[in-house]
């Protein structure tokens, strides 16, 4: 048998790659632009007990009713064992549907359980937007900066992602509408916008009810459909949520939920809600990645939406991240006085923009060294930029840490202007 790095054209690529994988020469292209995350990749010296981690975006689940919940598992195994245990359908559980709808109306959405596809977090819904709508080559118009789990899957399928920028109030029309006029004008074909509108990840604004609907417009204009993601939406410290850009247009938007934030990760549970051709292709494409979805998973989230106080649940996540996120904006005023933040008005993060000629990315392996870390913008970023930025994740850590955190960064970052 020859060796799988023999042939010419393997061997040159062989000689370019990994020569410690003797099976480098025979992935796909696609393979190659994966990276490990800049945040998984931290997680190692981030997890380290006397490191203060202002990286991760790890929800705090500890006040979760876990009696409640080894209880509501029992009695479900017990009741409805075998279809717990047993495949599903692709789309998902009709009961789970259902109740998704209901969840999607504090966003001012109406929908119909027929246009629901559940999917292994919001995630795998990015992964089947991206895989039935991208060729290699396609553009793909995304915030800048950008969630750094979607720029990870538009890479993995060969896209062009094209930055746009947002201010304090998320993404600017004008600005869409230049960017998207440019990308014509150089032959682009433009398939969707990415958009996370609500407490963004990383970035922290949240798009005003004011420019949603111009957002949409323009967007329809140029003939390109929107891939809103809205995991955190329910987390919102002051106010109910604004509008989903989806209620402007529900045949030009896919929206994208998860119970992750709002209840608990480890189930795997999310949703998109699309155009029913859309919905209908999404559900080809999962059904030959996964073939159906979690059965555990939906049906105990089915089960605790029914049986629990859930929104009472997301209720007192808000009261406690909103206490950190406080605690982050204090400690911020203190011991960063020479840099500037975004002020979240929910969700888990802050955006840092460093004082002039500071380089996040460099200062990191310092930072870590005084017992603290942060995730680089140069993550949410896919042509590098972002180094003098950093995202803060306030979701985890105690205000206590939160508070040491940023005193040990107010140190490094002082250390470094003079430098
Ligand atoms: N989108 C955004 C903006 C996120 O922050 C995350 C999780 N960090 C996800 C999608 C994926 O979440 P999940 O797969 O757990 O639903």
């Amino acid at each position: 048998m020859a060796h799988p790095s023999d042939s010419s054209a393997g061997s040159a690529r062989a000689s370019a790659g990994n020569r410690l994988d003797p099976w480098y020469s025979s992935y796909a292209d696609r393979s190659l632009g994966m990276r490990a995350s800049e945040v998984r990749s931290l997680f190692a010296v981030a997890n380290r007990p006397e490191v203060v981690s202002l990286a991760g975006g790890m929800p705090n689940i500890e006040g979760l009713p876990l009696d409640f919940l080894a209880e509501m598992t029992a009695r479900l195994l017990r009741d409805r064992g075998p279809k717990l245990l047993q495949y599903g359908g692709g789309q998902g559980e009709e009961e789970i549907r259902t109740q998704i709808v209901e969840v999607m109306r504090y966003d001012g959405i109406h929908a119909h359980p027929d246009d629901v596809i559940v999917t292994t977090g919001s995630q795998q819904a990015l992964d089947l937007m991206t895989q039935i709508f991208i060729n290699p080559g396609d553009a793909i118009v995304a915030e800048a900066p950008s969630y750094v789990g979607a720029l990870g899957v538009f890479r993995a399928y060969q896209a062009e992602v094209i930055h746009t920028p947002m201010d304090d109030h998320g993404l600017i029309p004008s600005a869409l509408e230049e960017t998207l006029r440019r990308a014509e004008a150089l032959g682009k074909q433009v398939k969707f916008l990415y958009t996370v509108p609500n407490f963004h990840n990383p970035a922290g604004v949240t798009l005003s009810l004011e420019r949603r609907p111009q957002v949409v417009e323009i967007c329809r204009r140029h003939g390109v459909i929107i891939l809103e993601d809205n995991p955190y939406g329910l987390l919102g410290f002051d106010s109910e949520p604004l509008p989903a850009l989806q209620t402007f247009d529900p045949d030009a938007v896919v929206y994208l939920g998860s119970f992750s934030k709002i209840f608990a990760p480890g189930y795997r549970v999310g949703w998109a809600l699309a155009p029913h051709a859309v919905t209908q292709r999404m559900v080809l494409a999962a059904e030959s990645a996964i073939l159906s979805p979690n059965m555990m998973g939906q049906l105990s989230i089915a089960e605790y939406l029914k049986s629990y106080d859930w929104f009472q649940q997301v209720k007192e996540y808000r009261s406690m991240y909103r206490e950190r996120r406080d605690a982050m904006l204090e400690s911020l005023a203190e011991y960063l006085p020479s840099s500037t933040w975004t002020v979240p008005d929910g969700g888990f993060y802050t955006w840092v923009t460093l004082p002039e000629g500071l380089d996040a990315h460099a200062m990191l392996p310092r930072a870590v060294t005084h017992r603290v870390a942060y995730v680089s913008g140069t993550a949410f970023f896919a042509n590098g930029e972002g180094r003098d930025y950093m995202r803060l994740s306030y979701c985890y850590p105690t205000p206590e840490n939160i508070r040491e955190g940023v005193r040990r960064l107010g140190t490094v970052v002082e250390a470094e202007k003079e430098l």
